[in-house]
């Protein structure tokens, strides 16, 4: 068999770039190794509760996001519901301040300048800066840099960085760049949900791949990206149902072949024959790999405005907090120690839970290491004690919320890993510190081979990989056949 273009993963990535290569009329495969579509940006359904494995908001949906021009492209508007949040950004608490970050900078600056008057100039630079950060000259510095040298107030710049988990685990090697990028669209554009999860938008694009002429093949892993190693080319790609190293084998062939699946895994698939494979998995080994998190999901019996709580998304830091440094010193601490972020979904619209029921997820920066060399009883025993350290957690930050979970399981890192292949259950791909940041690959070293994921420039969330994917199709499908 053969394709215009193999996409190796079916994840948020795989999916864009799979859509406007179809759209373009490219003849498209996709192959995932697991059962269902999506990666990271996939729900579950329990109870009558659907989860949401990995999504908390997208940024953006300003005129100036490169999200807007796909959305417009695949018609995504027209067939999802994006319902905005509410005004709150996030709500930062910890033992001495209890703040609401508005999620517009003009608002953020009147409010955080409320709560520290003398700090005011700082909190004007650093909204300008955040704004500005393509033209500064930050970016070769870290976040923590970049607030400690604007603003004195340790409580103010933990509120500022309170979000930090979804770019990085320490804010001295996140890169200032890519902290402030993210920030500022979050800022610039406002929240939003997708109604009914991420499951929407990964079905949706999946959907119109098929109809657009597209193939989808689940269960089956890409063993082999095929590459010549003469016209360093790559020829297809070899897979086989997943797991099982008895099946048979297919092979394709394919003119282009996307990545989608990480890049370190990737990398190990290409034919060792091809030199610039080896430059590739040796270049690999040298990143840093982002963290991971640990994720526990609830499916309450009432909406939680009637237990006076009313934040989408509120970032609780341990009382042993008192600076940036202690952030990563935070994220390696006892689960009863740890800092954490509650997304409470029935906020809003979400359509996630039935009539007068919500749904609401903890999430923690959490690393593989974690959980390595457990027995299954060990794992399923460590599993239930952090479960019930977080609910007893939650119960502080809202009283009574105990009595009202009619459904709650844990995802550790290793569940990330196991169901998405990612390595270290990393959720950001890899680390974004400012040297990262600026060398890892933007292009593949291998001609016709493309990489389209949060592994790749410039980076994970929705906005950057559905920007990035689309460029990617755009690339292939400017080339003659
Ligand atoms: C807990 C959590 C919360 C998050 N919150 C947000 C948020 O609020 N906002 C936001 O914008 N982003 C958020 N993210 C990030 C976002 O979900 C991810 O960046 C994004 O979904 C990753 O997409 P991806 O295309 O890189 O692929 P992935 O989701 O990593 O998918 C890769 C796919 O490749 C497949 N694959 C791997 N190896 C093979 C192989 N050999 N053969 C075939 N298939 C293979 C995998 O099974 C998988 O389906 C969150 C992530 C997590 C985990």
């Amino acid at each position: 068999m053969s394709y215009d273009v193999v996409i190796v993963g079916s994840g948020l990535g795989g999916l864009v770039a799979g859509a406007k290569l179809a759209k373009e009329g490219r003849k498209v495969l996709i192959v995932e190794q697991h059962t269902s579509i999506g990666g990271y940006a996939t729900c579950f359904t329990q109870n009558n509760f659907t989860i949401d494995v990995g999504f908390h908001s997208m940024d953006g949906l300003y005129l100036e996001d490169p999200k807007m021009k796909v959305f417009e492209d695949l018609d995504v508007y027209f067939n999802l519901e994006l319902v905005q949040l509410p005004k709150e950004f996030y709500r930062y608490v910890n033992n001495r301040i209890d703040i609401s970050i508005p999620n517009t900078i003009e608002e953020a600056i009147t409010i955080l300048t409320e709560h520290f008057p003398e700090e005011k100039n700082g909190i004007l630079t650093f909204f300008r800066t955040i704004e500005n950060i393509f033209s500064s000259e930050w970016k070769t510095k870290t976040a923590g840099d970049m607030l400690d040298s604007m603003i004195k107030s340790n409580d103010l710049k933990l509120a500022l960085v309170g979000f930090i988990q979804h770019y990085g685990d320490n804010p001295y090697t996140l890169s200032a760049l890519s902290f402030s990028a993210a920030l500022a669209r979050n800022y610039k554009g406002g929240n939003h949900y997708i109604k009914g999860g991420s499951v929407k938008l990964t079905d949706y694009l999946a959907n119109y791949i098929k109809e657009h002429g597209g193939t989808i093949i689940l269960g089956n892993e890409v063993i082999e990206i095929i590459v010549n190693p003469e016209k360093e080319t790559v020829e297809g790609v070899i897979y086989r149902p997943t797991n099982d190293t008895s099946a048979e084998t297919t092979k394709i062939t394919a003119n282009n072949i996307v990545v989608n699946a990480p890049l370190p895994v990737a990398a190990e698939l290409l034919s060792a024959e091809s030199k610039n494979a080896v430059k590739l998995q040796e270049m690999m080994k040298h990143l840093h790999i982002g963290h991971s998190v640990l994720n526990i999901y609830f499916g309450f019996d009432t909406t939680l405005d009637n237990l006076d709580h009313n934040s989408y998304l509120t970032v609780i830091n341990h009382k042993s907090m008192f600076s940036m440094n202690d952030i990563f010193v935070n994220n390696n601490r006892p689960y009863s120690q740890k800092n954490y972020l509650f997304v409470y979904y029935g906020q809003t619209d979400s359509g996630m839970a039935p009539y007068g029921k919500s749904t609401g997820v903890i999430s923690a920066v959490d690393y593989l290491h974690n959980w390595e060399n457990l027995s299954e009883e060990e794992y399923a025993e460590k599993k239930k004690e952090v479960q019930q350290i977080f609910v007893d957690k939650l119960d502080l930050l809202i009283p009574g919320v105990w009595d009202h979970i009619e459904y709650v399981s844990v995802a550790t890192p290793k569940t990330m890993e196991r169901y998405t292949r990612n390595p270290k259950g990393s959720v950001i791909g890899f680390t974004r510190n400012p040297l990262q940041v600026r060398m890892y690959p933007l292009t593949s070293p291998i001609k016709n081979l493309y990489f389209a994921s949060a592994w790749s420039v410039p980076g994970g969330g929705f906005t950057s990989i559905i920007d990035a994917s689309w460029r990617v199709a755009v690339s292939i499908s400017k080339k003659r056949r």
